[in-house]
């Protein structure tokens, strides 16, 4: 069993993206009911903001609900407090990350980082890129297993020209990838320095 930490829920209003809204939560179970994973989830957002006034920090943070939120948004058309619940699980989803709390294997968050690092460094996704990373992180024969059983999505996505096969041999490029560069530094900066983080 996690112990109890009274001042978790100051800390997520002070550090989470919109954490300033759990408090006012009510707890009548319409995200949890609304939420297309209910029955598949071990924590819906309900459960995660009882949970943070609970002062259940370690189970809240190191849960992986946080990272299988598809932003639907069916929980904040239906919340009657009008709560920013999709934006709270994301906000929980980074700040878990910074602390290195988030689960490591998550699918999410290694997808995440990785759509992170190739978006930032050239200021574009490379999605044929951004797929080999992701398939053949586990090494090649698995790579080999995991394209073969999505090769119809990726014959559908090059018919519909979502994925262009030449892009890893002659990429497009950002016309001002440092300008992006700068431009995310900048808001990160001043995130970190609204939620008090050192850089
Ligand atoms: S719908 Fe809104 S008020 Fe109701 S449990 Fe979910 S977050 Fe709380
Ligand atoms: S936005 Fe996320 S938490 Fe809300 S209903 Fe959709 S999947 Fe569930």
């Amino acid at each position: 069993m996690s112990a109890y930490q009274g001042d978790f829920l100051k800390e997520v209003e002070a550090r989470v993206e919109e954490g300033e809204w759990v408090k006012m939560c009510m707890q009548c179970g319409v995200c949890a009911g609304s939420c297309p994973f209910g029955p598949h989830w071990e924590h819906s957002p309900q459960k995660i903001f009882m949970m943070i006034r609970a002062g259940k920090r370690e189970e809240v943070l190191t849960s992986d609900a946080m990272w299988m939120c598809t932003s639907c948004y069916n929980c904040v058309v239906r919340c009657p407090r009008k709560l920013p619940i999709t934006q709270i699980m994301h906000g929980l989803a980074t700040y878990a990350h910074r602390l290195g709390l988030a689960p490591k294997m998550q699918p999410t968050r290694r997808f995440s980082v990785t759509f992170w690092s190739n978006l930032t460094r050239t200021g574009r996704v490379n999605e044929l890129k951004l797929v080999l990373q992701v398939y053949f992180r586990n090494g090649f024969a698995a790579g080999l297993k995991e394209f073969w059983n999505m090769r119809r999505v990726g014959l559908r996505l090059l018919a519909a020209k979502r994925m262009n096969p030449f892009e890893l041999v002659f990429p497009h490029r950002c016309k001002d990838a440092k300008g992006i560069q700068r431009m995310l530094a900048k808001a990160c900066e001043i995130e970190n320095r609204k939620r008090g983080f050192s850089q």
